[in-house]
């Protein structure tokens, strides 16, 4: 049995990174395989980064670097975060085209790849995670490494139109085709990426998954992430999650909840939804009083002018929404810029009547299958869900909305505040099903066993 390499921006060899499923899941392939992961220490070093360090952990061999000022600032903070995340999240207008930028991102790429290629043995596979690494199979095709390499987009891929935008696309999705399995969130991300190689780049699509394209076969699939399902489900009856129901309970004093749960980033579409919001009230004067919306919006990338930008235009909204229609003794919009523990998020997914995840685009969005699995089975609330997001192609039997139709949303978040009991439970049940049953063992064996990976 070979071993699993995983090569990730952050690695579970930091504690903050852990908690996550997807640092549970790719954690336990290595275990079994006696693997080792690569990736960046999150320091960032004034002069030149001293050797890797290495640290070992449960069976596990982290191998992290620190990042010099330039790379952090050069291939973190512009190319990956100000170039490729808004194109791929469909923001052209909000991409900052630098001249040096991309430099940067090739040189993290190499810098990585040459790190990694050392430590590879025959009967090793390779797992990459995301658009941070998109140059990384082609470093390690060129320092030598010709075994399996699997690459997984944990964010959306855009359609060819979009991906075009980026200066350059040509490099990078000829660089893609060096690995040998591409793992996408959805259908839809999976087909934007291989129409862009059977129009731009001479591919041939072979069908079940395979192309021919630069002389190689690849295969390229849809593997929606999941959540630790089962476990999440008893976050929500647990201690910390009472505490969090019973503190909102005092503020909500039998109101219904709205409740959303977002990164506060531009692609979550956090505008149309405090808009969507305020119009409920407006068109639909029977809630004023009785519902509550308040949106946990932990603030991320700060350093970056278009999130500080996002950050004025959430409190103004919020500001102009609770003037119009708060009263005495209600607050219509409640607006946290603070994260909470996933134990206390547990508890407030169960006390919603409404969760409302309406991205402009995203790749999954956890939220949406958290909230599900959180609910209680004899009287679940009722998840409305971006069209946008990655989640909606498994969870179509929620209530499906555009979040750019303001009008739409209002009248969807009344209609789920009204819905009878039945349909909320068979609507509920269903989605619970699939949440349970494409949860993240199920993702990752499903990648796993394509790059032919035997973790047993
Ligand atoms: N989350 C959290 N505390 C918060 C807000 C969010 O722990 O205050 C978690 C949430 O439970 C989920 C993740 O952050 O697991 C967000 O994942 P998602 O896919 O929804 O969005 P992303 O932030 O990855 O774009």
């Amino acid at each position: 049995m070979g071993r699993l390499i995983a090569i990730s921006n952050r690695t579970a060899a930091d504690p903050s990174a852990r908690a996550g499923g997807l640092a549970v899941a790719v954690w336990e392939s290595l275990t079994s395989t006696g693997g080792m992961w690569f990736g960046w220490s999150g320091n960032i070093v004034k002069g030149e980064p001293g050797p890797p360090e290495h640290i070992t952990d449960e069976g596990v061999d982290f191998v992290v670097t620190d990042f010099t000022e330039a790379e952090h600032d050069g291939f973190y903070l512009q190319y990956a975060n100000r170039v490729i995340w808004p194109v791929f999240h469909y923001r052209v207008d909000l991409a900052h085209f630098g001249d040096t930028d991309f430099d940067a991102y090739e040189k993290v790429n190499k810098r990585i790849a040459d790190m990694v290629v050392p430590h590879l043995e025959k009967g090793d596979s390779v797992w990459v995670h995301d658009y941070h690494f998109l140059l990384m199979g082609d470093y390690l095709r060129k320092g030598g490494w010709d075994g399996p390499i699997g690459f997984f987009l944990h964010i959306p891929f855009p359609s060819p139109e979009v991906f075009r935008a980026l200066p350059e696309h040509e490099q990078i999705a000829r660089a893609m085709c060096a690995f040998d399995v591409l793992g996408f969130q959805s259908e839809n991300d999976r087909s934007n990426f291989v129409q862009f190689l059977v129009r731009s780049c001479d591919g041939v699509d072979e069908g079940d998954g395979w192309i021919s394209v630069f002389g190689r076969r690849i295969r390229a699939n849809a593997y929606p992430i999941g959540i630790e399902a089962e476990s999440f489900a008893k976050l929500a009856t647990g201690q910390r999650a009472k505490t969090a129901t019973s503190r909102i309970g005092k503020f909500l004093g039998g109101r219904k909840l709205v409740l959303g749960v977002d990164r506060m980033d531009y692609s979550k579409g956090l505008p149309q939804r405090f808009e969507a919001v305020g119009k409920m009230f407006d068109n639909f004067p029977s809630t004023r009083g009785r519902v509550s919306f308040t949106q946990i919006a932990p603030p991320s990338r700060s350093k970056v002018e278009e999130y500080q930008d996002l950050r004025v235009q959430l409190d103004e909204l919020a500001g102009r929404i609770n003037g119009d229609y708060g009263d005495l003794d209600w607050i219509p919009l409640r607006y946290l810029a603070r994260s909470y523990d996933r134990k206390e998020l547990a508890g407030l997914y169960r006390i919603a009547s409404v969760c409302l995840v309406t991205p402009l685009r995203d790749g999954m969005n956890l939220v949406a299958k958290e909230f599900v699995m959180a609910q209680d089975p004899d009287d679940p609330g009722v998840l409305i869900l971006s069209q946008f997001a990655g989640a909606a192609e498994q969870l179509s039997d929620t209530l499906i909305v555009n979040p750019h139709d303001r009008y739409h949303v209002a009248e969807t978040i009344y209609k789920a505040l009204e819905m009878p009991l039945e349909e909320r439970q068979e609507r509920w049940e269903k989605l619970r099903r699939t949440v349970v049953e494409q949860d993240i063992s199920w993702w990752r064996q499903k990648f796993l066993d394509d790059l032919d990976v035997d973790t047993c």
